[in-house]
This record gives C-alpha cells, structure tokens and sequence, in this order.
C-alpha cells in the first residue's frame, strides 16, 4: 500500500509544469473602492491612465476584502492566431470583462451555463479580438485570481489532459461507488451507504470547485445554487466522510473518545451548519465559509487523530484508512493554502487532488472488502461453535445430525453404504458417583479421543448429550461398521481402564445400525438406540446390530 501512494506521488511530481503565462505586459490596479457600491463599467472606462496604479505581479488579481477590485491590463505582442484573456479558478467570482475593439462588458462566472464550450471550465475564457488594453473588474472572489494571456490552441491542447485527468477520476468514483451502492441495497449494511455517499459527495465537490459540474446534464441545475451549493456539498461530504471513517474502522469500539468527538464535530455539526445555511433567516450567509472551513478542518484533525491513536493500538484497517485520508488531506490543504495566497497551482497539486481521491477510493474499498471477509470469518467461526460441544470438542447434536442427514442425501442420490453407531457408556453414574464429576468429565475427553482415533477418513462422531454419543460412517456397511464398533469398544475397555491415574474400567455398550432406503435422521439413529439398548441387556461392554430387515 505504502509502494502504491509513493508512485502516485512521483507520477504527480512528473506531471507538466506550470503553463508560461509570460504574455502579460502591465498590470494596473484600481485603488480605493467605494464601500458602498462598485464601479460601473462605463465608469471605469471613463477613467483616465493615472487613475490606475501599477501591480507587481502581473498574473494575480488581488482584491479588497469584499474580494472586490478592477485592474487594466496590457497584454503583450499577440504572438498567436486567437489571444484569450484567461481568469484561473474563479471559483465564486464573477469576472467582468471590457475588451478592444468595442470594450462591451462581458460578464461571467462558473456557474453561467453558456460558457465556450470548447473549453474547460477551469479559467473564465475571454477572446481578445484587437490590441490594446482590457479592463477587469472582479466581484465576490474568495481569494486572489491567476490571470494570463494566452493562444487557444495552446490552451486547448492544455485542456484535453485537463478533461483526461478529470475523466478517468469520474470514471473511477463513479464505478466503484455505484458497485459498492449495490452492496449496499443487497446487504443493507451501513457502511456501504456511506461510503457511496461520502465518495459521491467528495467528486461533486470537487466537480463543482473546478467548474465541470456546470457543464455536465444533470449536475447542470446545482449552478443555480451558486457557491452555497458547493458550500452544501462540501458541507455533507465532510459529515459523510465523518460517519464513513467511523464505522469503517469501527471507531466507536477502539477509540470511543475520540471517535464520539469526530462523530459530533466532523458529523452532526455539519449537517446543522448545512440546516442554519438553507434557513431564511439569517440572510446574509458570509458566516458560513469561516464556520465551514473551522468544521472542516477540526473534522480533519480528529479524523487523523482517532484513526491514528487505532492504528496505535494496531488496528489494521484503521492503519490503511489513515494511509488513505492522510495524502487527502494533505492535498486539499495545500490546494487550499496556494489558492488563498494567490500562487499559480501547480499541476501536482491541481491534478493530485482528484488522482488521491481516485486513490483514496480504491484503498477504502479494500478495507471495505477486508471488512467483509473479517466478518465472514467471525460468522463463520460463530457457526462452527454453534455445532461444537464444549466439553468434549466434538460435534454437538445438531452438528452430528447435520453430517447424518447430509451423508443420508449422498447415500440416497449416489447409491453406497451408510451406517451410524449408538454408542453410551456404561455405568457412568457410579463413575460420576465414587470419582466426582470431574473425572467423569476426563473419561467422555479420553473416550472421545480414543474412539476417534479408530475412525476413518470422512467418518463424524459427535455428542448426543449425557454421555451417549453418535457416530456416522459413510461408505460403511453393517459389517464393516460393526468391526470399527467392535474396535472401539476393544480400545476403550484396554485403554481406559485408567483416565487420570484413577481407575475407572470405562467399558462402553455400542448399537449399529446400517441405512436403509427411506430411512431419515431419527429412524435410523432410533434403531442404532435400540442395538444399543440389546447390547446393555446382554450384559454390557458389547456391539449389537440392529436387524438388518
Ligand atoms: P448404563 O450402563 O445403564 O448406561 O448406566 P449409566 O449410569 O451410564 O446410565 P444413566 O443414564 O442412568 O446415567 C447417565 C449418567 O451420566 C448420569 C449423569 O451423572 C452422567 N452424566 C450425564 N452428563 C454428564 C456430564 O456432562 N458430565 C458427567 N461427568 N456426567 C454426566
Ligand atoms: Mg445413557
Ligand atoms: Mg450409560
């Protein structure tokens, strides 16, 4: 697992460099906004040069702190056949721009719906028809803006490994997630449920923060939601992912601290975030990204903590959840701290984000399948149990009865011989009462040990209750099964005429009976009781065989 998150990581390390974003001249900025209101386009062109203050990084758009801000921007010599003005990762804001010739303002944002549709959504495109300078003014953006100038084709091309990356991590979630949801409407386990939720969520977010969402049918109708959609989403996969890690590490049972706090803080106050976000009444919503952020990243931390202090206690699948949400987390963080300082991404933490969560769903749902083949263990193990007696290690009545009623099915389709034996030991209660309860207990141990030492290969013996027992003998007839008896009953009265040091003189009474066409389970169990009981009258420390008509 450790080998696989080390490749992943060199391959984004390998990942094309920062596109040159050398074709802006001059970047000017418009300094001292009215408080109140923005100014008009029409306004702004009206201005003359020297309204206008020189930037020093000419590809970042750093606005007030209402995210506002216009800049004038001098693009450089066109050097190919179609400039576009390009607005990186515009995320909530809405970017408004006046070209030459004509300088009509253009509006847009992520979540029009009428964007280039030859382009990605992750930069706002504007075409720069003539030469000269362009006004852009930019209003609600979350953090500074990556601007640059470029050709299409090249732009193009850029996107065409943009949409790849993107695609295969839709196809990826969108498989494994569906399978797992089938899962879960067939098992109607939990886990399942949340761990496609959380997984649907996360790419939806991540659909949303890159603009793509917007273009997809179906996804198109959460533009109409602008950022408190994405907030939403962001919102709920951070409770899902809470309840998902929860259950799947089983939390609860290995670090209950911990795990009640992520349950209420990554959890529950999520989701009444997401309800105070939907109410009418605060109106203004500008709380939430800050109450957002703080639930998100204090889920985070405890996530890391409890699934950490469970991998302490070596838990496995809480070892291989953290190797999976670690990388996560680290990536997300990064993405967000580049975008809030304004520095260009690079394309291993842009395109690392969606390959980790690629990642990061392939290794839960292995933990998943782990999960359930742990289960099948303890299910199986349980059942196992359930068909033991205790006392002697062998099968209990049910489980005896079980391999009779299977072996009766086999001898009835196939044909070949079937016998069982009554076996009871005799007088046992003396035993119990001169030697106590104890050595009686020893003597059914030695007895079970040494009778199954004279049993062949897919013959059963197990314990009736009280001190009879039964054995199956598939493949044995009447004669044969009355020599393995006849065996048996020779062992235990040499080899148990002492258990324990004590002497005991074990003997045993054993009946046999062979199977017969339409016998069931009890009718031929009954006539191997009644040999049994022929042979206790005969004196005891015999074999008797049921008639065989
Ligand atoms: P017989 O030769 O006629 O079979 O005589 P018996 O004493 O073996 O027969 P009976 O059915 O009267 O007594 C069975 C005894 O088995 C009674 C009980 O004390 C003993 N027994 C039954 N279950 C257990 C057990 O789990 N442990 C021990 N130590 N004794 C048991
Ligand atoms: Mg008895
Ligand atoms: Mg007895």
């Amino acid at each position: 697992m450790q080998r696989i998150a080390m490749a992943i990581m060199l391959c984004l390390l390998a990942l094309p460099g920062p596109a040159s974003t050398a074709e802006v001249e001059r970047l000017q900025h418009l300094p001292d906004l009215p408080a109140s209101s923005m100014p008009a386009p029409a306004d702004v062109l009206a201005l003359p040069d020297s309204a206008f203050e020189p930037v020093g990084n000419v590809h970042r758009l750093a606005g007030d702190a209402d995210g506002r801000g216009w800049w004038r921007l001098q693009p450089g010599p066109a050097s190919g056949t179609e400039p576009l003005l390009l607005v990186y990762h515009s995320y909530s804001a809405r970017v408004t721009v006046m070209a030459p010739p004509d300088y009509r303002p253009v509006t847009r944002s992520l979540f029009d719906r009428s964007l280039d549709p030859r382009f990605s959504r992750r930069a706002l495109v504007f075409p720069l028809p003539a030469a000269g300078p362009v006004f852009i003014g930019v209003e609600g953006a979350r953090y500074p803006l990556q601007v640059a100038v470029r050709d299409a084709d090249a732009q193009l091309a850029e996107d065409v490994v943009h949409v790849r990356l993107i695609s295969l991590v839709i196809g990826v979630l969108v498989g494994i997630s569906l399978v797992v949801l089938l899962f879960w409407l067939l098992l109607r386990e939990r886990v399942y449920l949340l761990y496609a939720a959380t997984m649907a969520l996360q790419l939806m977010y991540l659909l949303c923060a890159y603009g793509e969402a917007y273009a997809l049918p179906g996804l198109r109708v959460l533009a109409r939601f602008g950022v408190e959609g994405i907030w939403t989403i962001a919102t709920l996969a951070t409770a899902a992912a809470s309840f998902f890690l929860i259950r799947l590490a089983d939390l609860d049972q290995h670090v209950p601290l911990p795990s009640r706090l992520l349950r209420w803080v990554g959890g529950y106050a999520s989701l009444v975030l997401v309800a105070v976000l939907w109410l009418p009444w605060p109106s203004d919503k500008d709380w939430f990204p800050v109450a957002g952020n703080a639930t998100l990243m204090a889920a985070n931390v405890l996530a890391l903590v409890a699934l950490g202090a469970a991998s302490w206690r070596r838990h496995l699948r809480a070892a291989y959840a953290l190797l999976a949400w670690v990388p996560l987390v680290a990536l997300s963080t990064a993405r967000a701290v580049q975008l809030s300082i304004g520095a260009p991404l690079t394309p291993g933490i842009e395109y690392g984000l969606p390959l980790m969560l690629a990642f990061t769903a392939i290794v839960l749902v292995l933990i998943l399948a782990d999960r359930m083949l742990t289960m099948r263990r303890e299910r199986d193990s349980a059942q196992l149990h359930a068909q033991r007696d205790a006392l002697t290690g062998v099968f209990n009545r049910s489980g005896i009865e079980q391999r009779l009623d299977w072996a009766i099915v086999r001898a009835r389709e196939h044909g070949g011989a079937l016998s069982a034996i009554f076996l009871d030991l005799d007088h046992f209660k003396e035993i119990n009462d001169s030697h106590g309860h104890a050595v009686g207990d020893a003597c059914m141990r030695e007895l079970v040990r040494v009778a199954g030492g004279e049993l062949a290969y897919g013959d059963h013996i197990g314990r009736l209750g009280g001190e009879e027992f039964l054995l199956v003998l598939p493949g044995s007839d009447l004669h044969q099964a009355r020599r393995t008896g006849e065996c048996i009953r020779r062992s235990i009265e040499a080899r148990c005429a002492q258990v324990d040091g004590i002497p005991v003189a074990l003997t045993v009474s054993i009946g046999v009976a062979t199977y017969r066409m339409g016998d069931s389970v009890a009718s031929l169990v009954a006539r191997s009781d009644l040999a049994m009981y022929a042979a206790k009258h005969a004196g005891r420390n015999r074999v008797e065989a049921a008639p065989a008509a």
